[in-house]
């Protein structure tokens, strides 16, 4: 039976719903979708060059922004209807007063297999232990550069040495690490074996990931692209390694391991070879924006739904961006040059 949109049942009626919420989430390419990234906040303490541009961007009336209150009930309706696994994003997530309640709420949802997080790790020093006493599982660390200089250049006013502190601090507090580097050339693919060096001796998930043309700066940014194929063959110069096998909820990235290193490295390659065909999420902003995909122009706004209908409503409409979720992105850099992604908005 349904009861405010948690599912209680035992038995074999369990097993029967059990099954009715996860066909319900196949969407029309048979991909079970199961992971929802829900992002709490447009704002950011970091200006990323590839991300924002220098004076930011125009920030959201804060009646746009969902409520706590309104961001769970969309969380605990998608995890009704067969999403396992959340990660938290933003904008910066950890900027958001009262994050760490509204994590362990979230936690707290019956069904919910994983809560993690993605953040830039400033915070994390002081905000490390309380994550993990609010049951989140698993955080992913952006850092760009292991320079100082370089981080400071790249994310326009970034202190490196609080990152570092963040990332030791969620190691005490007993996370599991993984690093997300985005590649762009010129600016910081020198650094590509000195990051999956930090593997060698420490258990870090060091993720490369392509840089996307979002069109938040002026140029031909596509020149910044530096393939995941071409990132793996520079590292096999240096350290050779193998492919290691990936669990059933993990992303989109592949994963290897060099040759008696403690961790793991791994590219994601939205640009050189998309993933669509594996990918079991759907987004929603802050400010209520669903999509079935990064790429996609087309949004549902739940902020109505939330607001005025509750749980039925949302559903339904949830239910819709499954149905519609499209078989593969269709990003072109042009595309993204006259209509920027706005990946501070939706949570990369
Ligand atoms: N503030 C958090 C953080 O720094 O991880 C979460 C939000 S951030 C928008 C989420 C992810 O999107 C980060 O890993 C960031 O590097 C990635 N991202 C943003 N713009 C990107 C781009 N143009 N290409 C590739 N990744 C991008």
């Amino acid at each position: 039976m349904w009861r405010r949109g948690f599912f209680v049942g035992t038995g074999r009626t369990a097993v029967r719903m059990m099954h009715n919420i996860s066909t319900m989430m196949i969407d029309a390419y048979g991909r079970k979708v199961n992971y929802l990234r829900l992002s709490v906040t447009d704002r950011c303490n970091l200006r990323c060059r590839y991300c924002m541009p220098a004076e930011g961007v125009p920030l959201l009336p804060p009646g746009e922004i969902l409520s706590y209150e309104e961001l769970f009930l969309i969380a605990r309706t998608a995890v009704s209807l067969g999403i396992e696994k959340i990660r938290v994003t933003g904008g910066e997530p950890l900027v958001r007063k009262g994050i760490l309640g509204f994590l362990s709420r979230l936690a707290g949802i019956p069904l919910l297999r994983q809560l993690v997080l993605t953040t830039n790790g400033l915070l994390l020093e002081e905000m490390a232990e309380p994550l993990r006493g609010a049951g989140v599982q698993r955080l992913n660390i952006s850092v760009d550069s292991l320079d100082s200089g370089n981080f400071h250049r790249i994310t326009r006013r970034g202190d490196l040495s609080r990152v570092l502190g963040g990332i030791a601090a969620a190691e005490r507090a007993g996370f599991p690490i993984k690093l997300n580097m985005v590649v762009m050339r010129g600016v910081n693919d020198q650094e590509v074996v000195d990051f999956a060096a930090l593997t060698l001796d420490r258990p870090y998930a060091v993720r490369f990931i392509e840089f996307m043309p979002s069109g938040t700066e002026e140029g031909d940014r596509r020149s910044l692209v530096v393939p995941g194929r071409e990132v793996l063959d520079r590292i096999a110069v240096r350290f050779p390694f193998e492919e290691v096998d990936r669990g059933e909820l993990s992303g989109p990235a592949r994963d290897y391991r060099i040759r008696g290193a403690a961790g793991t490295i791994g590219v994601i390659t939205p640009v050189s070879s998309h993933f669509c065909g594996d990918c079991n999420r759907i987004r929603v902003t802050a400010s209520g924006m669903a999509r079935g995909c990064l790429f996609s122009r087309e949004e549902t706004d739940l902020k109505p739904l939330v607001r005025e209908d509750g749980a039925p409503g949302l559903e339904k409409a949830l239910l819709g961006i499954v149905r519609f979720k499209p078989g593969k992105h269709r990003f072109c850099a042009d595309d993204a040059r006259e209509n920027p992604l706005g990946m501070s908005r939706v949570g990369g």
